[in-house]
């Protein structure tokens, strides 16, 4: 197995389904009678969005799980665990603390201090794995809380690697955030932003020059706009692409035609990630699996892809203390 790295992963819907099943038992949203195949065919997407609802109800039950530090000590520890048995030895694992305290009411510090917790039980047992965190700033909670979530992060700065937008790109337009994502720029922060994915090329161009953005959450977007890709090639933007996502959530019309063999072509450093594993059910062999007999890339363009992740990766050469 090549060695990995990856760079787009959501903690809080990387849950096992076992432990997903588990905990939403124990907590009476799912039926003792529920079986592990049942509950995994409920939750894991096979075909394109046909019903936004069945999604909601996975990002609910994830979030209404999630609600002590021990539990999301465990699905840090066991995510950790399962990165690494995918051959990944360099991971980034990003997680919006207003989302997953969202039901709970936990207090954000509780929340980072349970995923330290199982991130260091992991790297115990598998000291060759290098981790970070990256905090979730999420649109759609309007820009009061993504400034509290910048907030959040810059006095958590060294036990956290950087800093992402994420949510509903159409009806919060950046420009909402941009007096914050200065702020945190001008203090150091190391700047992901999800752009792109459901809106066209002007939201990437936004994320770069409005909010600071060293990196590109999808971007699928850019492959509209010549100017863009040159630039994005020029100033060696990563481009976190997600082909099992893209394709589910109906961003592409099909995996055939994702744009990521292109836009690696034309020289821009793209890299390949699994986004939502528990509700997308992939790892990241499988996505490379599906970038060569699928999207008709080389083994050495995907192993390429692999590089781009590990000089993008935010993750100093020597671990950060706390987080790491
Ligand atoms: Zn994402």
């Amino acid at each position: 197995m090549a060695v990995q790295t990856e760079l787009h992963r959501h903690l809080d819907v990387s849950i096992r389904p076992s432990t997903l099943l588990e905990l939403a038992q124990e907590r009476g949203l799912q039926p003792q009678s529920t079986s592990i195949e049942s509950f995994r065919e409920k939750l894991i997407l096979t075909e394109p969005l046909s019903d936004l609802a069945s999604v909601l109800s996975t990002f609910t039950i994830c979030q209404q799980v999630l609600d002590r530090p021990d539990v999301l000590a465990r699905v840090a520890e066991e995510a950790i665990e399962d990165i690494y048995s995918e051959g990944t030895r360099k991971v980034e694992l990003r997680f919006s603390p207003s989302f997953v305290c969202e039901f709970s009411k936990l207090a954000w510090e509780d929340c980072l201090l349970g995923i330290e917790e199982g991130i260091a039980r992991a790297k115990a047992k598998l000291p060759e794995i290098q981790t970070g965190l990256l905090c979730i700033a999420s649109r759609d909670y309007g820009s009061q809380s993504v400034d509290q979530t910048i907030e959040f992060y810059l006095k958590n700065q060294d036990r956290m690697v950087g800093l992402d937008l994420a949510g509903n790109e159409v009806d919060f337009p950046q420009s909402l955030f941009r007096k914050s994502f200065m702020r945190a720029a001008d203090r150091g922060a190391r700047i992901t932003i999800h752009a792109g994915e459901a809106t066209g090329p002007e939201t990437i161009w936004e994320a770069i020059e409005d909010l600071g953005a060293q990196r590109i959450g999808h971007g699928i977007a850019c492959i509209q706009d010549p100017k863009l890709m040159e630039y994005l090639a020029k100033k060696q933007i990563c481009l976190e692409m997600c082909p099992t996502s893209n394709w589910l959530t109906g961003v592409v019309p099909s995996l055939r035609e994702h744009p990521l063999p292109q836009v690696l072509r034309a020289g821009v450093p793209v890299c390949i990630n699994t986004d939502d594993p528990t509700l997308f059910g992939n790892t990241l062999p499988i996505e490379s699996k599906i970038c060569i007999e699928q999207m008709g890339m080389t083994p050495a363009e995907v192993q390429a892809c692999h590089s781009h992740a590990d000089r993008a990766s935010f993750i100093p050469s020597k671990d950060l203390p706390g987080a790491n």
